[in-house]
């Protein structure tokens, strides 16, 4: 399997601290790259994608330790995707550089109700030629997020990629989501569908589908018979996908 920026900084921040995560099913053995109970690690199916697209995923310090993460999985999908700690005061300088980058287009993922400078906002991917985007998701709760977004003075001057409603609600009717707050991934999944790469925004959902389904049965166990349909969407996507390609 691909080990990636996100499982990289997960490691870098576990050694960083001093006393243990205390996240709820801490006591859970989890493999330490998907974060999933041993039995029921999903590593083995890691995607082996390709993209036109970057990522920059920007994670709330404690974001990166919980193992319900999801950024993770954007990493697993996309190759070029890149991960940072969020911080207040000393924004990270690599990161800075990636922003100023001129092969890039960078746009910032964030809901427009909260950006008063509505001139920002987009809900289309412009690319101007040559650039690759750099789709920015700023990694946390919706408080964090709110918040790292407004103390982040190096993101205002960045177009904001905002999802309209009706492409929303459309979204979350497929999905028929209990809640509908969207987990970091599938917002991804949305970017990804917008930019016109629909094949890696399937293969991102059902790759989301079987991280939920397997992260759930780290919580409860199951026997590998009862388990779920994740695997086998997964696995019938792929062949799919395969057979699309040759043709
Ligand atoms: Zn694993």
């Amino acid at each position: 399997m691909r080990i990636h920026k996100v499982h990289q900084l997960h490691i870098e921040r576990l050694a960083r601290s001093t006393k243990p995560f205390n996240a709820r099913g801490a006591n859970v053995d989890r493999c330490k790259f998907c974060q999933v109970r041993k039995d029921y690690c999903i590593c083995e199916y890691q995607p082996e994608s390709t993209s036109k697209a970057a990522f920059l995923l920007i994670m709330f310090d404690t974001e990166v330790l919980k193992p319900s993460n999801t950024g993770k999985l954007i990493a697993d999908v996309i190759p070029e995707t890149h991960a940072y700690l969020w911080s207040r005061t000393e924004p990270n300088s690599e990161m800075l550089a990636l922003l100023q980058d001129e092969s890039y287009q960078p746009f910032v993922i964030f809901p427009e109700e909260q950006i008063e400078n509505k001139t920002l906002v987009t809900n289309d991917i412009n690319l101007e030629e040559g650039k690759t985007p750099l789709f920015i998701l700023l990694d946390g709760s919706w408080r964090e997020a709110g918040r790292m977004y407004r103390k982040s003075t190096y993101l205002h001057q960045l177009p904001v990629l905002s999802f309209n409603r009706e492409h929303l609600s459309s979204y979350i009717m497929r999905k028929a989501s209990k809640d509908h707050q969207l987990a970091t991934a599938e917002v991804a999944s949305l970017v990804l569908d917008l930019f016109g790469e629909k094949d890696n925004a399937r293969h991102l959902e059902c790759w989301f589908e079987l991280f939920r389904e397997h992260y759930l049965y780290s919580k409860r166990p199951v026997k590998s018979t009862e388990r779920g349909m994740g695997l086998e969407r997964l696995i019938e996507f792929r062949t799919e996908l395969k057979g699309s390609n040759q043709i």
